[in-house]
């Protein structure tokens, strides 16, 4: 391996194990003065691992800029020269696989036009055996774990061992507050499925807008996700696509310095003997609450069969008002807001009603 290629796997190897790891860069590189202004913008701020930039752009309309193409990769390779900054850039063909490879992309990632087609996955996958570049899968555009998971098997099946995921949130008809719902539990259940493998979040696609980024990127750090994936550009407003959700390096900058930052684990025995402690209370107590909740369900037993017998309705609309109103009282007392026991209520009831039912029916 020549010098620079080791350098080269360094300086990647050091960006992937960081944590959290955070890629900016333009939607498109557009210009080679764009790309290596932004370029160095961001690595000014010193808060970010890896510089993105899509050169070949999937649009979901023919029409729109479609991306600068190969000439564009050479920026990315001047880019990472005056900055360090390895690259990153989104590969749909093996034909871009193997350019991409050839211009020293650091990163690949599989947009999420391109996880939907295990065609495409595929193909992607066979340019990339052999090749030690890690790779950034996206999730699919319908909200779909197997598709997901899917890519990452056919990646992985092409010898690849650096793979992460991006959550970047799912297509939905009509407008919603989000360009793409992000539909969070989609995103921690495949976290919970690959409990080792990265998951950042990509707040710039699930917004499509400037002002609740933040918000995103501090729910998905909440989340306990690994890193962003950010969208920033010299002029933001002007940008050749993707231009409402795309902010400034220094924006950004800001951005990350307002994120409050949560670790999801402490090293010491102390905070984990203490936790664990809580944790055990914490069964014992919904250990009592499981028995109690049977114990009641067998007294509904019982009135259901007094009941029946002498032939009474099962809803008494008087008594019902009366448990409301004594837990209402109660659980005010205790801190539990009306919501919470309004909808704990309705849950014991129906489980209530429901026994008795079968009761009065046998
Ligand atoms: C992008 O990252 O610019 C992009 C096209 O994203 P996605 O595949 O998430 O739509
Ligand atoms: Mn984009």
């Amino acid at each position: 391996m020549s010098t620079q290629a080791l350098e080269q796997n360094t300086a990647v190897a050091a960006a992937w194990s960081k944590r959290p790891l955070i890629i900016s860069g333009p939607c498109s590189a557009e210009t080679e003065e764009q790309v290596l202004e932004t370029a160095q913008r961001l690595a000014a701020t010193g808060q970010v691992h890896a510089l993105r930039a899509g050169i070949w752009k999937p649009r979901t309309r023919p029409g729109s800029f479609e991306g600068v193409g190969t000439k564009g990769l050479p920026w990315l390779q001047q880019a990472k020269k005056l900055t360090g900054l390895p690259t990153a850039v989104e590969v749909a063909t093996a034909k871009q696989v193997e350019d991409a490879l050839h211009f020293d992309v650091d990163i690949l990632w599989i947009g999420a036009r391109t996880t939907v087609n295990p065609f495409s996955v595929q193909e992607v996958a066979d340019a990339l055996r052999g090749a030690n570049v890690p790779v950034l899968i996206k999730n699919p555009i319908n909200p779909d774990l197997e598709l997901w998971t899917g890519a990452v098997e056919r990646v992985a099946k092409a010898g690849i061992s650096r793979i992460g995921l991006i959550h970047r949130g799912f297509s939905n008809y009509g407008n919603t507050e989000y360009r793409n719902a992000p539909m969070w539990h989609l995103a921690i259940e495949m976290k919970r499925r690959n409990p080792e493998m990265m998951l950042i979040n990509d707040p710039s696609h699930i917004c499509g807008r400037r002002d609740i980024l933040l918000d995103v990127a501090q729910k998905a750090i909440d989340l306990d996700f690994d890193g962003l994936m950010v969208e920033s550009h010299i002029d933001p407003d002007n940008a050749w696509s993707d231009a409402k959700q795309q902010i400034t390096p220094e924006v950004f900058a800001d951005m990350l310095a307002t994120i409050v930052w949560r670790k999801e684990d402490v090293d010491s025995a102390e905070f984990h003997s203490h936790l664990e402690k809580l944790r055990q209370q914490i069964n014992h107590i919904d250990d009592e609450l499981m028995q109690l909740l049977g114990q009641r369900m067998k007294v509904a037993d019982k009135i259901g069969e007094y009941k029946r017998n002498n032939a009474v309705t099962i809803l008494q609309t008087n008594r019902w008002n009366e448990i409301l109103e004594r837990a209402y009282r109660k659980g005010d007392a205790l801190g539990l807001s009306k919501e919470f026991v309004t909808r704990y209520l309705d849950a014991v009831h129906m489980e209530s009603i429901n026994h008795q039912n079968r009761i009065m029916n046998s």
